[in-house]
Formats: structure tokens, C-alpha cells, sequence
């Protein structure tokens, strides 16, 4: 009770941790490098299309239970994405059209191949590596699992069409946001485990129901329910943990004392900041391959 805590980052992670930590009887700041809130996820209300636009995190669902649980603390409204009369996509160059079904319906199958090990690799979806901890689980399992994560998505799909490759690259190339041949297959197996291993859940989960009045209308919410101050365009350089707490050390040269720091950034802009002590080697070797 009443340690004094600063976070490092406005995005959602950022605001639920404040807003939580004050229930529990602390004192907060937030240090965020942006001018705005939401970090990754940005609903623009003052674009020339004349509504609010996501320019990042979008979709929500009832079966992904955290941004569920926000949406119904702050009453947050659903709507459905139009069905599309007519599709469009390329196959070698050519632009080939029909309807969404039956676009999904040339997916299905090789969808299906990119998802097999969805059971046996994730009998827990919400517990990602739970074999690799569970002694009950075949070493022979544990491996093809390890060997999957370091297999592309597209990989072993020689059997398919031109025409069916190119949809699933297109299909992992936007849930990845990059290249298919670098993504690990194992997160497409991931999806399917968390989607009861069926395609048309998958969809639903990511691509059809958004917030009426967008991200924006949750987490401007949060930050209302947060009573310490959010600095906005207040970039940290470095966070020093020692025996007395931890110390944030600003842009400018300037540092802060506080009981303790919690760090919300995404691993991609962790680089940037200097850690002492350092981080995690585990997390480190993602910070140095990105
Ligand atoms: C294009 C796109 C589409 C997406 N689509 C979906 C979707 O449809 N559904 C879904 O559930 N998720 C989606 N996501 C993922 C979702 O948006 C993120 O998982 C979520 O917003 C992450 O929240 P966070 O608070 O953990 O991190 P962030 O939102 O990244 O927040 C971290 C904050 O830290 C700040 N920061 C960074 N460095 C510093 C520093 N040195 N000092 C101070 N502040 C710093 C950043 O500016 C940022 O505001 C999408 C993401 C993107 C980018």
C-alpha cells in the first residue's frame, strides 16, 4: 500500500496497470513518448473521411476475455463489418473476383494443412508453452513443436494451387503484419487453437467485430478513471532498479525517484531505452534480433 509508481507508457497496458495498482492503494504516474494516448491502438477522428478511423488495434471479440471484460466495464458498443457483395484478389499479377464465400471456401483447405498440430501442441490455448513444462508430454511432441516454431507458415504446401498459396500468403501477411516467409508456423496453429481450430471462428475473432465508437472510446475512458497524472511527449532513456527502488531517467538528463517502475513498451521499442540492471537474457535476445 502506497508505494509510489511510475509506468512507462500510455497504450492499454500502461492505463489498466495504473488504473489498477491505484485500486490496490498506490500512487501512480504515467510517462508516455507520444503525444496521445493508446499507443498501438489510435482511432484519428480528424481525418478527411469524415469518421473515425482505427490505425491500429481494431477488432474485439466476447471470446478474448481482457478487452471483453473493458468493454463491458465501460459499456463499449460492437458493430458487425459489412459482408462484401464482390471480392477481388491476385494470383500471378491476374485479378481474379468472385464472392467472400467464395473466397473463404479456396482458403479452407489449405488453411486446414497450415493448422494441423493446433490440438496436440496447444491442449491449453490460453497457455501457450504448457508442454514444454508438462512432464506427461512426449519429448517427440516437444520437438516437432520447437521445429514448428522455427518453420515459416508457408512451408510443405507443394500440393496446392498457385491460387490457394497466394491467398494464404495474403491471409498471414496481414495477421502477421510481415513477411510469411520469415513468420513462425506455430502462431497460425496458436490462432486455431484459440478459435476452436475452425477458420470461420478465426475470422470472426479477427476480422468482423469493431467498437462503434473505436479504441478511443475505451481508453480515453481509462485515463478519466486514472486520478495521478499521464505526461504526454515524455520519452524515457533509462530505468535504474536499485535496493531503495528504481529511478527514471528522462530525455532531457532529468531523473525521477520512485518505489517502483513498471514498463509497458513493446519489444521493438525496448531498444531504446538503457535497463540496469539488464534485462532478461531471454528478452534481450529478442531486442537484438528484431
Ligand atoms: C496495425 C495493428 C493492428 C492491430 N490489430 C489488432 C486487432 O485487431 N485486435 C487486437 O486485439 N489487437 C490488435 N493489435 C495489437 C494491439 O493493438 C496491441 O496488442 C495493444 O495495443 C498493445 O498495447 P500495449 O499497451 O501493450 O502496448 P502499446 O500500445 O505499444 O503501448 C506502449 C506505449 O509505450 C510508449 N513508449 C514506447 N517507448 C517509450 C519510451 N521510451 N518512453 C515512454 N513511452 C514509450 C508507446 O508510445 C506506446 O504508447 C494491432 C496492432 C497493430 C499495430
Amino acid at each position: 500500500m502506497g508505494w509510489k509508481i511510475g509506468i512507462v507508457g500510455a497504450g492499454f497496458s500502461g492505463l489498466i496497470t495504473a488504473r489498477e495498482l491505484e485500486r490496490l492503494g498506490h500512487e501512480v504516474e504515467i510517462f508516455e513518448a507520444r503525444d496521445r494516448l493508446g499507443g498501438r491502438t489510435w482511432t484519428t477522428t480528424d481525418n478527411s473521411l469524415g469518421y473515425p478511423l482505427e490505425m491500429g488495434g481494431t477488432w474485439v471479440h466476447w471470446m478474448q476475455p481482457y478487452i471483453w471484460a473493458e468493454m463491458q466495464r465501460y459499456e463499449a458498443e460492437m458493430i458487425v463489418s459489412p459482408f462484401v457483395d464482390k471480392a477481388y484478389w491476385f494470383v500471378n499479377n491476374e485479378v481474379r473476383t468472385g464472392t467472400e464465400e467464395e473466397l473463404d471456401g479456396k482458403l479452407g483447405e489449405i488453411q486446414a494443412k497450415i493448422f494441423e498440430g493446433s490440438r496436440e501442441f496447444f491442449p491449453f490455448p490460453h497457455d501457450p508453452d504448457y508442454i514444454l513444462r508438462d512432464p506427461g508430454t512426449p519429448e517427440d511432441v516437444k520437438e516437432r513443436y520447437r521445429k514448428a516454431d522455427q518453420t515459416p507458415v508457408l512451408a510443405g504446401l507443394d500440393g496446392f494451387s498457385d491460387e490457394e498459396r497466394a491467398l494464404a500468403d495474403s491471409y498471414w501477411r496481414a495477421g502477421y503484419q510481415g513477411s510469411s516467409e520469415k513468420a513462425s508456423s506455430l502462431m497460425a496453429k496458436h490462432w486455431a487453437a484459440l478459435s476452436d481450430h475452425r477458420l470461420g471462428l478465426l475470422d470472426d475473432q479477427t476480422l468482423r467485430y469493431k467498437l462503434k465508437d473505436g479504441m478511443k472510446g475505451i481508453y480515453d475512458k481509462i485515463a478519466v478513471d486514472v486520478r495521478g497524472p499521464i505526461h504526454l511527449s515524455t520519452p524515457i532513456d533509462a530505468v535504474n532498479h536499485n535496493d531503495d527502488g528504481a529511478t527514471l531517467t528522462f530525455a532531457d538528463g532529468t531523473t525521477r525517484e520512485f518505489d517502483a517502475v513498471v514498463v509497458t513498451i513493446p519489444a521493438g521499442a525496448l531498444g531504446n531505452v538503457e535497463f540496469s540492471p539488464g534485462l532478461p537474457s531471454a528478452v534481450q535476445e529478442v531486442v537484438n534480433t528484431k
